[in-house]
């Protein structure tokens, strides 16, 4: 990333475009806070992070001990943020794949914009019945390593949307290596996830771009 990063700065030019892309607006998510804390407290922190930089979207943290206490948790941040924001959620892979599938089928309707790695990241069988069986959009990626191993999750379908790690992806190289696959494969949307914590968002966008 770094000699990337040089040699934008050696050509004058932002890497996007030495890259062929250009420069511009991304949407962008919070996502620093909604961890599993105490329901009561998620109403103001997820008021805050939307106000904060004028979000559209926050991702909240679910696998609370019941499916009751998720749906209690969902209903506070909807309530809290509004209809016209995005939520997204993340399990951190917190879940076995039987419970995963209890779960996500009893949360499927509550219009959650992805259900991110509910089990270990690297069940790929196992994501791809998950992402054939749920309507939300299963989001995995972050703990992909390498273009190869992307390769193999596109291909066995495992997830609607990957969101790799620029770093465990393999940097720049890496990342436009698994731009190419996802957009050869033609289904997998694609987005980076960025170092600093604030990821791009738009599931529209075949292959995220750099900047
Ligand atoms: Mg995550």
């Amino acid at each position: 990333m770094a000699i990337w990063d040089a040699l934008a700065k050696a050509a004058n030019m932002p890497l996007a475009s030495l890259l062929g892309g250009s420069p511009g607006p991304v949407r962008a998510y919070n996502t620093n806070g909604l961890w599993l804390k105490p329901l009561d407290e998620l109403g103001d922190e997820a008021a805050a992070l939307v106000s904060e930089g004028n979000y559209s979207a926050v991702k909240m943290r679910l696998g609370r001990a019941s499916i009751k206490d998720d749906v209690k948790a969902i209903a506070i941040v909807r309530e809290a943020v509004g209809d016209d924001v995005h939520i997204m959620s993340d399990f951190n892979q917190g879940m076995a794949f039987g419970e995963a599938l209890l779960r996500l089928h009893a949360l499927d309707d509550q219009g959650l914009y992805w259900f991110e790695e509910p089990i270990v990241y690297d069940n790929i069988e196992a994501y791809a019945q998950i992402t054939r069986e749920i309507k939300t959009p299963i989001q995995i990626g972050e703990n992909i390593y390498g273009p190869r191993e992307f390769y193999k999750a596109v291909v066995a379908h495992a997830a609607d949307l990957y969101m790799p790690d620029l770093m465990r992806i393999g940097g720049v190289t890496g990342w436009m290596r698994a731009a190419s696959i996802a957009g050869a494969a033609g289904s997998a949307a694609i987005q980076p996830s960025l170092p600093r914590g604030l990821c791009s968002l738009d599931a529209g966008e075949r292959i995220g771009r750099l900047d």
